[in-house]
């Protein structure tokens, strides 16, 4: 048993896996593939796939291969290509070799295709789709034979020759693999093997004109690869006897083990590639890494790190069963993470203006941790003045009960400044607080006052020296549990939730932010997580994404 095994929960594959190397199978090799179709962006239910195949490949000192399983080029692109190997190095996965491609092997593909029919194990079958679906049968009557499943080897070989010359319209005909049409599981009846489709590939260009059908081709890729397990979601259970199957009458280097997972849900998101598209296409978001989108993309410009998405996958652990996860779980290990790593910084969202009147200095530069418990990651320039801001939401005129912070003659606590009181509330002439005068007490910088106790802490910035920046609250997505599985029949996109971004144009930030980067979170105190996203490009102000807030908000809310 390896060290890193020992201390990791010993889930039902990670056990497999080690029975298997006892047991000297696959000659002690241990050898797992991520096969993603480039037809979207990667999303949270894909890291879990991801992290599970990388790291059975890591820790039993296997290879884990990535490779595109590229059988539908109408669907697929050059930029989810890209998007994708972008996505699983940053995640801090490390692919064997070269990238992969199912269409790489689409040459062995069509010989073993040829194979299968001289052994009389294959037909072309010139039925309309509609007339093969019906012949097909259900789940309670058994299927019929199609009028070419008799078809001579000869003529077979012939009329898949001519599939692949051109000489069928798209969909004319098909390859069928002759298995049992009475099979209890449909996936047996003779299932397609490959179709008739003019389509221009993105690695193949058009050398093609018939392509091969997922089951065919993953088995026979698998195989290739020399994988030693071929794990997948729970929908493949019921194909794993066509992935025998077809193995088993083929002479390939290998058999692959294939073991079914249960898919992540989360919810208040949806994880399916065709519906995150529809919100891409019809703009509900911006783009695919929109940071309230649940793509790897968009979570990491939301300001997720790759450890908090690798823990996260960790405690959720991998089983059998079908459940849905809490999206508080996921922003919990965000939280976990960057409460121990996240410099901390002051922003101010809600600028109240406040005077210090018995300040006549010049700026103070005053020197504060950069995290409470971490002295390795140093201290920050603060500057303290004349003119400050606090939160708006800091002040109350009328304060409710158990109100710690500033009310019109109280103190308050400037964070890692003084104490300063509120002698003064100016007013405009609607009647809104538009300032407040205060004076400083002079023996309160790291220390508690004389003969009095203040309680509260506030965030603030110095007016002179803060830097405006563009913060953008993101909250969920969507304000329904299940929004693509609501009971009402409403659509996903009925529980968009209208509250998921608030942009806040003018905030003010401690002049430490101008040198942030957008792969290093911040905690802006007593406000949440925030990352930078980039700089506005009419002001030049920087802007700020909001990963998570300090504490669940959903939890006491919504349920
Ligand atoms: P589709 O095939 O419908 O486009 P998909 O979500 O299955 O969508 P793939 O690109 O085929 O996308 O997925 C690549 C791998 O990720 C597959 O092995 C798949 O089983 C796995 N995967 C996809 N969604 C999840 C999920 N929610 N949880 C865990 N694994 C997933
Ligand atoms: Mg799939």
């Amino acid at each position: 048993m390896s060290k890193t095994e020992s201390v990791k929960p010993a889930h039902f594959i990670r056990q497999i896996i080690s029975k298997d190397l006892e047991a000297g199978k696959n000659g002690g090799r241990v050898a797992t593939r991520f096969p993603p179709e480039p037809n979207g962006y990667l999303h949270v239910g894909h890291a879990k796939s991801i992290c599970l195949n990388f790291s059975m490949g890591e820790e039993f000192g296997g290879t884990c291969n990535l490779r595109f399983d590229d059988t539908n080029p109408e669907k697929e692109s050059q930029e989810y290509i890209e998007a994708i190997q972008r996505d699983v190095s940053w995640l801090g996965f490390q692919w064997n070799g070269e990238i992969r491609y199912a269409s790489g092997y689409f040459d062995q593909l069509h010989d073993f295709a040829v194979e299968l029919i001289k052994q009389g194990k294959a037909y072309v079958d010139e039925s309309t789709p509609e007339e093969i679906r019906t012949m097909r049968g259900s789940l309670t009557e058994a299927g019929q034979d199609s009028p070419y499943r008799s078809r001579s080897v000869d003529d077979n070989l012939q009329q898949f020759e001519r599939m692949r010359n051109g000489e069928f319209a798209d969909g004319a005909a098909v390859l069928r693999a002759k298995i049992d049409m009475a099979s209890p599981n449909i996936n047996m009846r003779d299932p397609v093997l490959y179709r008739v489709r003019r389509a221009h590939h993105h690695q193949t260009g058009d050398k093609w004109c018939i392509y091969p059908m997922y089951d065919y081709t993953h088995c026979v890729s698998d195989a290739l690869e020399e994988i030693t397990h071929s794990l997948c979601t729970l929908e493949f259970e019921d194909h794993r006897p066509l992935y025998d199957w077809v193995l088993d009458q083929l002479d390939v280097p290998c058999h692959p083990q294939q073991i079914e997972f249960a898919r992540l849900n989360l919810n208040y998101t949806i994880t399916s590639k065709r519906k995150l598209k529809q919100l891409v296409d019809e703009q509900h978001v911006d783009g695919w890494d929109d940071p309230r989108m649940p793509t790897i993309a968009g979570l990491r410009r939301r300001g997720y790190t790759p450890a908090s998405i690798r823990n996260f996958c960790e405690m959720i652990g991998v089983t059998k069963s079908e459940g849905v996860v809490d999206m508080s779980m996921l922003e919990f290990s965000i939280r976990d993470d960057l409460d121990k790593s996240a410099p901390r910084a002051m922003c101010v969202m809600q600028p109240l203006k406040v005077v210090i009147e018995n300040w006549q200095q010049e700026e103070q530069p005053l020197s504060i941790a950069a995290h409470p418990k971490d002295e390795s990651l140093g201290v920050r320039e603060i500057f303290f003045g004349k003119e400050l801001y606090i939160d708006r939401t800091d002040f109350e005129e009328e304060p409710p009960k158990g109100f710690k912070r500033l009310i019109p003659g109280g103190e308050v606590r400037l964070r890692g400044a003084y104490v300063i009181r509120c002698d003064e509330v100016i007013k405009n002439e609607q009647g809104e607080v538009v300032e407040l005068r205060c004076s400083y007490d002079d023996q309160t910088l790291g220390k508690n006052p004389e003969g009095r106790k203040v309680k509260g802490v506030v965030h603030w910035v110095s007016a002179a020296k803060a830097l405006p920046v563009e913060v953008r609250l993101y909250d969920r997505l969507f304000n329904h549990e299940s929004p693509d599985a609501a009971k009402d029949g409403s659509s996903f996109l009925d529980h968009i939730n209208p509250d998921s971004l608030t942009v806040v144009e003018r905030a003010y930030a401690e002049p430490s932010l101008a040198n942030a980067r957008a792969d290093q979170p911040y905690q802006f105190e007593r406000e949440g997580y925030f990352v930078l996203d980039g700089v506005d490009s009419s002001e030049g102000k920087l802007v700020f994404n909001r990963t998570v807030t300090l504490r669940d908000a959903w939890a006491k809310t919504q349920k």
